[in-house]
C-alpha cells in the first residue's frame, strides 16, 4: 500500500515538474469505492489525505468507522437530491453537482447543519449520454444559479472524458475543461472561485495535470483493480 501509494505521488510530483507547476498544486485523491474500511485505514496510514467515494451507503459505513481519522473526505460519484442530508454530514467536497435542484437541496441541508458547503460543478464536455454532468453550454448559468445559494461555496469544476486505451486521447476534453474554468472565472461572479479542476484517474492523470488538474482522483494504481 505505502509503496504504491508513494510511487503515485512521485508520479504525481515528475508531471507536474514537467509542465512547470509545483508539486504541491496537484492534490491526490485516493479513490475508494468497492473498497473496505480496513483498506481504507491502511490506505490513510501510508499518507492517503483525500479519500474520493461514489456511493452514500458505502462511505457512510466507513465514515462511521473512519470519522476520527485525520483525512478529508470527497464525494465523486452521481448524487441523487434526496441524498443530500448524509453527504452534506460527511463531505468536505463534492465534486458532482450538475444541477441547480441538487445544489439547493444541498443548500438547505448545509444550512440546517449550519455548514458552508464546498462544492464542484461537474461538466460533461464529451457530452455522452451516460455520463452524469452539465453540459458546457450551460455551465456558466448554472454556476451563476449556484452562486446564489448561501451555503454553497463553488470552488471549480469536474469533468470525466470518455475511457480511452490511450491518455493522450483524453487530452483535448481535459483542455476544454481547463478553457472554461478560464471563461467563468473571467466573469467574476461573487463568491465564485474557479481554484480546483477535478480531472485525471488512473490511466491519464499525468495528462490531466499537464492541462491543470489540481486534484487527480486515482483507485485502481492505489488499491488494485476493482472486484
Ligand atoms: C472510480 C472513479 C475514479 C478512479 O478511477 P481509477 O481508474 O480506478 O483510477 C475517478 N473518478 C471517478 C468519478 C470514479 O468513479
Amino acid at each position: 500500500m505505502k509503496e504504491g501509494l508513494d510511487r503515485i505521488r512521485k508520479r504525481i510530483a515528475d508531471a507536474a515538474v514537467r509542465c512547470g507547476r509545483e508539486p504541491e498544486s496537484v492534490r491526490l485523491v485516493a479513490v475508494s469505492k468497492t473498497r473496505g474500511a480496513d483498506l481504507v485505514a491502511r490506505a490513510i496510514d501510508a499518507g492517503a489525505a483525500i479519500l474520493g467515494e461514489n456511493y452514500i451507503q458505502e462511505a457512510r459505513d466507513k465514515f462511521n468507522a473512519l470519522y476520527d481519522r485525520p483525512v478529508q473526505w470527497h464525494f465523486i460519484g452521481h448524487l441523487q437530491s434526496n441524498k443530500a442530508k448524509y453527504a452534506v454530514r460527511m463531505f468536505d467536497l463534492i465534486h458532482s453537482v450538475d444541477s441547480l435542484k441538487l445544489a439547493r437541496a444541498l443548500d438547505k441541508e448545509a444550512r440546517k447543519n449550519d455548514k458552508v458547503q464546498e462544492i464542484l460543478v461537474q461538466v460533461n464536455i464529451s457530452r455522452e449520454a451516460s455520463k452524469s454532468g452539465i453540459e458546457e453550454s450551460g455551465a456558466v448559468d448554472l454556476v451563476t444559479r449556484i452562486s446564489g445559494l448561501e451555503n454553497i461555496r463553488v470552488k471549480g469544476l469536474m469533468t470525466m472524458p470518455p475511457f480511452f486505451d490511450a491518455p493522450e486521447q483524453a487530452r483535448p476534453f481535459f483542455r476544454e475543461l481547463a478553457r472554461l474554468r478560464v471563461r467563468i472565472a473571467d466573469q467574476a461572479i461573487s463568491g465564485v472561485s474557479m481554484d480546483e479542476l477535478s480531472m485525471g484517474m488512473t490511466g491519464d492523470f499525468e495528462v490531466a495535470i499537464d492541462e491543470g488538474a489540481t486534484l487527480v482522483r486515482i483507485g485502481t494504481a492505489i488499491f488494485g483493480p476493482r472486484q
